[in-house]
């Protein structure tokens, strides 16, 4: 069977250099697009205003095929965890996140992922590979498919993966989340363990989101532990890269900071941390270490949750304790992980 690449995950880029190719004028591309990712159709009939002659030639040469979900988990608490199983048998997952202010969708950015950081379970899978636009943005299309809920909606770069070591697809679909479906860049937030390199250049578009940066610690000791990317990049480098960057007037950068029993979340680590975000327009999320069977690390209790988010008040820091949702189907923070292909196949040898 021979392999024919996907329309659906081209930016206008690449669609203007198909259209370039085959004699079409740029508006052609521009048509395509929308109906790609406007319209979201999926046979090229269907695109009228097209040329036929073009249609029928792009037929042979490319598909259309949008991602579909194997598999999916209701929550409790209203969130849906989603299972897609990609042409090469790897499994990702996204999370539907209906909340008080809108829908919010969780979405991987990777198969597994390299950043090793040890209080999450897709670090346990390894990297695999990078998605396609195609399979970032098919996980939005598959879930609006599923769910009703109206736009607009909110998207988070916050499931499988380092977002920023998979720029250049990130990049094509957030064109096409903007340009596309028309989501303000407002509405999507990317979060990095702290690829400052990457980190640089997305903060100067060509589509800046919300950034947010996955902190957790209030020492470079502490951090090298956790999350080690901190080797490479302390915090004081974070930091001063962070207080660097063009953020616009009226956005905040968000730090994500995962409270773990003894470990973050003393006094001297609220201190610390007000320090840290000193000069800088942010707000901390504080969000409670959701407990797994697989890693030792533990919740603080109530008391100590609400005396740090107290400590970060009084000091002035904007902060907000999170907790997860879909934590009964393994939906939470850090609780994104798919048996590897590999495993997969011992497992159900099984
Ligand atoms: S927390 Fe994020 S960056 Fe770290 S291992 Fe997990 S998915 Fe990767």
């Amino acid at each position: 069977m021979s392999y024919k690449p996907n329309l659906f995950g081209l930016g206008s880029g690449s669609l203007k250099t198909l259209a370039e190719a085959a004699g079409q004028p740029v508006f052609r591309a521009n048509q395509l697009f929308e109906w790609l990712y406007k319209k979201r159709v999926s046979s090229l009939d269907e695109m009228t205003n097209l040329p036929k002659a073009w249609r029928a030639a792009l037929a042979e040469s490319h598909v259309i095929q949008h991602l579909e979900y194997t598999r999916k988990l209701q929550s409790e608490d209203g969130s849906v965890k989603y299972i897609f199983q990609l042409d090469d048998g790897s499994e990702i997952e996204s999370v539907y996140m209906p909340m008080a202010k809108g829908v919010t969708l969780c979405l991987s950015s990777q198969v597994g992922c390299a950043q090793a950081c040890s209080f999450c379970l897709t670090a346990k899978m390894g990297f695999i590979r990078n998605l396609s636009a195609a399979e970032i943005m098919g996980q939005i299309t598959a879930i609006m498919k599923d769910q009703t809920f109206d736009a607009p909606f909110n998207v988070v770069m916050m499931g499988m993966g380092e977002p920023l070591l998979n720029l250049a697809q990130l990049q094509v679909s957030l064109e096409v989340m903007t340009a596309g479906l028309g989501l303000s860049p407002k509405r999507i937030t990317v979060s990095t363990s702290g690829h400052v390199r990457n980190l640089e250049k997305l903060a100067v578009g060509p589509v800046v989101p919300r950034i947010a940066i996955s902190l957790n610690a209030s020492t470079d000791e502490q951090r090298n532990e956790l999350m080690p990317v901190n080797l490479k990049w302390d915090i004081q480098t974070l930091m001063d890269t962070c207080r660097a960057l063009p953020i616009k007037a009226r956005e905040r950068i968000t730090f994500e900071y995962v409270l773990i029993d003894q470990f973050n979340d003393s006094d001297a680590d609220a201190k610390r941390l007000t320090k840290w975000v000193r000069g800088i327009r942010c707000k901390v999320n504080l969000i409670p270490f959701n407990e797994t069977e697989s890693l030792s690390y533990r919740q603080p209790p109530l008391a100590r949750i609400q005396r740090f988010h107290e400590l970060l008040n009084r000091a002035g820091v904007v902060n907000t304790i999170r907790w997860s949702k879909g934590r009964d189907i393994g939906a939470a923070c850090g609780q994104l992980a798919r048996p590897t292909a590999r495993e997969g196949a011992r497992l159900r040898a099984h």
